[in-house]
Formats: structure tokens, sequence, C-alpha cells
């Protein structure tokens, strides 16, 4: 049986149908050696059993042979580019850890250690002249090109044209600053369509544009319930469009549910809202990097993402807006010759470069998504997040959705044989996230039976298994297809079926 099979039944939207020996180290193994992007692991960091208990720094990266006594300064490479780290890593099996908390904080690429060091020295070296001078032999651009190499390099991941794609500051103050510019209540449209649960900080977000509009959330804030699964058909979501057509200003939903994980029906809904007139904006905080995008194509007004989940920019990394062309656009009045553009909150940054130095309190905004920038990016955000996307110009999203539909697709499987391997008559566990792989992206979310949490928790940490959990009862498990392999899937499972007493 072949990896290419598997992924195919799952494009077309059948069952995998694992075979009967598919429950083995043997048979994840077999799929990690038919898989055309299991080289892309080498290009990571991640964090073993012993380096998860480490409590003071050592100057040694996981995967090295040794702590640097030298401590980090010193000379004999914690720096993860002089290539002695991948091959450690590997004759080190035993203290491998299960990295599936991509979801949350996606793991570090070793590219992001020499792309800082790369605008390190170039600070150091050359100063204030970094903003417009490229040096030779550096992955970067000169710092004031580098957000819209960000852009370039992120074309793929959300399915756009770099120049409507901007790289700034992050996600909740990105969602501010769209909707200052999208949500535009009057008398009669006035609602924000929104979901159950959303994230805390984009509820916040809503809620607080609501209210500096003078407008009361109760009546403003449309909130779409779910079903008593969690989840949230498409057609209820279209009914509540209708139903709220009249009045609605803009929607604003995630790509894919982070709770849940139930990835929606995004062209589907976008068409649907706009013939109401209505302004289409997606949260893809969980879907960037994740599932395939098309957000030019779907028409899609305006999104933002974080770059630090499966992007894996780094902590609180920089983050991405997509504004549709037809929103950046800058035309100039044939009388006043003055710019007519979209209104938006404005910064020098979202002058456009050939004059933005001029100084003369003319704004000529940039062209595009770009246009839409206030202030100077951080150039060692953007370092980071340079060398955490050239890891995607490795491969394609196509290709890595492919991986991760079977990944996905076995971590259920296996879950699912747990569940009937347990005499119990209340089951353990049932799995929240849609079991149609076409509504979901890595991630599984597993309800444990109530009081599991403790235990499984403590089993996954002694472990050196990172998965994030949630209360009262969520684990939430997610095998990104850029560094898992079906082994880890497989181990995983090991370790669950140990902390249920399986
Ligand atoms: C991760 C996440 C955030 C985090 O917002 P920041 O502004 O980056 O802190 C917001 N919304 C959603 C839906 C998220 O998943």
């Amino acid at each position: 049986m072949e990896l290419s099979t598997f992924v195919d039944r799952l494009r077309n939207g059948d069952a995998a149908k694992f075979p009967h020996d598919a429950d083995s180290l043997a048979f994840a193994q077999r799929l990690d050696s038919q898989d055309s992007l299991s080289h892309l692991r080498d290009e990571f960091i991640l964090p073993t059993k012993s380096s998860l208990k480490k409590r003071a720094l050592d100057g040694s990266v996981p995967g090295s042979a040794t702590a640097n006594h030298n401590g980090v300064n010193g000379s004999n490479g914690v720096n993860g580019t002089n290539g002695t780290i991948g091959h450690k890593a590997k004759s080190d099996d035993a203290d491998q850890g299960i990295y599936f908390v991509g979801n949350s904080l996606g793991a570090q690429p070793k590219a992001v250690r020499k792309y800082l060091d790369a605008q390190l020295e170039t600070w150091a070296s050359i100063g204030v002249n970094g903003h417009f001078t490229t040096l030779e032999n550096s992955p970067l651009t000169q710092w004031q090109d580098l957000a819209e190499d960000c852009a370039i390099k992120s074309t793929d991941i959300v399915g756009a044209s770099a120049s409507e794609i901007v790289i700034m500051n992050t996600l909740t103050a990105n969602l501010h600053m769209m909707m200052a510019s999208f949500y535009k209540p009057t008398e009669k449209r006035h609602k924000i369509i929104l979901e159950w649960k959303p994230f805390p900080s984009d509820h916040y977000a809503i809620e607080s544009q609501i209210l500096m509009h003078g407008l009361d959330p109760e009546k403003s804030m449309v909130k779409i319930q779910p079903n008593e699964d969690s989840l949230i058909p498409t057609e209820k979501i279209l009914a509540t469009i209708d139903e709220h057509a009249e009045e609605t200003a803009l929607i604003l939903l995630p790509g894919i549910q982070y709770y849940t994980g139930q990835l929606f029906d995004m062209p589907t809904i976008t068409r649907h809202a706009q013939t109401k007139g209505i302004v289409v904006g997606w949260d893809l905080a969980h879907a960037a990097g994740n599932v395939e995008l098309k957000l030019h194509d779907w028409g899609v007004d305006f999104a933002c993402w974080c770059t630090y989940k499966y992007i894996n920019g780094g902590p609180g990394s920089i983050a991405g807006v997509f504004v549709h062309e037809k929103h950046g656009k800058v035309e100039f009045d044939s009388e006043t010759g003055k710019p007519v553009y979209r209104p938006r909150l404005m910064g020098w940054y979202g002058g456009d470069k050939s004059v933005r130095f001029n100084m003369d309190n003319n704004f000529l905004p940039t062209p595009g998504a770009g246009g839409y920038q206030v202030s100077n990016p951080s150039a060692i955000d953007l370092a980071s997040l340079s060398g955490a996307l050239s890891v995607f110009g490795k491969t394609t999203m196509h290709d890595l959705r492919s991986k991760a539909l079977v990944l996905t697709a076995y971590a259920e499987y296996l879950l699912d044989q747990i569940q009937a391997d347990s005499a119990d008559e209340t089951p353990l566990f049932h799995i929240i996230t849609p079991r149609d792989p076409a509504q979901r992206g890595t991630q599984l979310s597993v309800l444990l039976k109530d009081g599991l949490l403790e235990d499984v928790s403590q089993a996954l940490e002694e472990n050196g298994v990172l998965c994030d959990k949630r209360k009262p009862g969520v684990i939430r498990v997610a095998p990104v297809p850029l560094y898992s392999r079906f082994e880890d899937v497989w181990r995983f499972m090991q370790v669950l079926r140990g902390a249920l007493g399986l």
C-alpha cells in the first residue's frame, strides 16, 4: 500500500482505508520511507526529552552532542548552521521528543538562527546603512525591502499576489487595523457576524470596535451557534447571514476554529455574504501554513494571520495581512490630481517608497496591501520570519496538505483503534474535530472523559510529548507535516494508550 494511494483517496473525499497491519511501527515507518517531504524534518530543531528538562541556559541546542561550555557566545557552534546538529539528532533516537503543538507555537527552523545571525552581523557592521544596502552572501535583503520579501515568500501560503500581502504588527493589532478600514457601520447596517466561541482576542477586538462606534455589542454582535457536536455546518452560517443580511456590515470568522479544529468553507461563505453586500474578513491564525488557501480567487476582502503557529516564525513573530487588490487601488482625481484610495489608519510606512522620505506630509499610499502599513517594521522580526518562510520555499502548500491529510487520518485511525480496545462502557474520549478530512486541517481535538486530563497530561510530559491541553478535558493533537513523521503519530498513540491504562 502506497502513501500516494491514501493521499488520492483522501483528496477524493473517500476514507483512507488503512490496512489491518496499520497499527504498527513497521507500517508507520513504511509510510515515512515513501514520504517525499521527510527531509524537511532536518530543517528544524525539535525539543528532545532531555532538552525539555533544561532549567538553565548552557549554550546547547537540542540535537547537538554536548553542551557548549564556552557559553552562548562561544565559537564552537551553537548556531545550528555548522552542519553538526542534524546528524547528531539522528544518532540519539531514544531522546527524541514528539512535537505535536505546532498549532500553538511552531518548532524552530534552523534557518532562523542563520537569518538572525546575518541580521546581527549586518547591523553591527554597517549600522544604519543596512536600511538601503543588501550585503553579498546575505540571505536577507536591505531592511527597507524585507517586509516585501516576506510577502513574496507568503504568496503560496495564502494564495494571493505579493502586492495583496503585507507583513506587519501582530494578529490582534491587525484585526483592529483592518476593522478600522472595513467596518463602516451605518444606522441600518451595523452588525458583525462572528462564531459562538471565537478566540478571546478576536472577541475583544470585535466588541471594542463596536463600542468605539458608540454601538451596543448586545445588538451589534451576532454569534453563530454550533450544533450539539460543537461544529457549525455551512448551511447554518449561510442561514445566519440571510437572517441578518440587511443589518450586517461585516462577517469575521476563523478559517479554522482553534478549539474544534473545524475548517470552514471559506469560498462558499465569502461568496454568499458578499452577494448580500456584507464585507468578509477571515482570521487565518490556524489556517495559514496549514491548509491550502486561495484568498485572491475566493474574493476575500481582508484576512489576518499570525506567523508563530504553522509558519514557525517564533513566539510573537510579525504577522500577515491580506487585502484584496480591489481595496488596494490608488487612483488620481482627474481635476485635483490628488490620490484617491480606501480610507485606512495611516502612518509613514504606508506611504509609497518613492516619496516616503520626502517628509512633506502629503500621504501617497503604496498601492496594494503595503499601503496599510503604519510603522517601520522590526528587521529582527522580519529576519526571523524570512528564515521560517525559506523552509516553505523548499516545498508547496499542495504537497504539505497532501501529507497532512494522511498524517491526520492516520492519527484518527489509531485513536479509533484505542477506543475499540477499551472495555469501558463510556468512551474514553471522543474526537470533536470533523471526521471529514476536507473540513479540518492537521489538528485533531480530543475531548477526554471527565477526570482523565491530569493523568494524560502527565504521561505525555514524562514521555517528551508536547501537545496542547485545554481545561476541562481537551487535548489538541497537531502532527505538522513539515517536521512530523508517521512514526511520531504511532509513538504518540503508544504513550496515550499507556496513559489510559491500555
Ligand atoms: C493565536 C490566535 C490569536 C493570537 O493573537 P495575537 O494578537 O497574535 O496575540 C488570535 N486569534 C486567534 C484565532 C488565534 O488563534
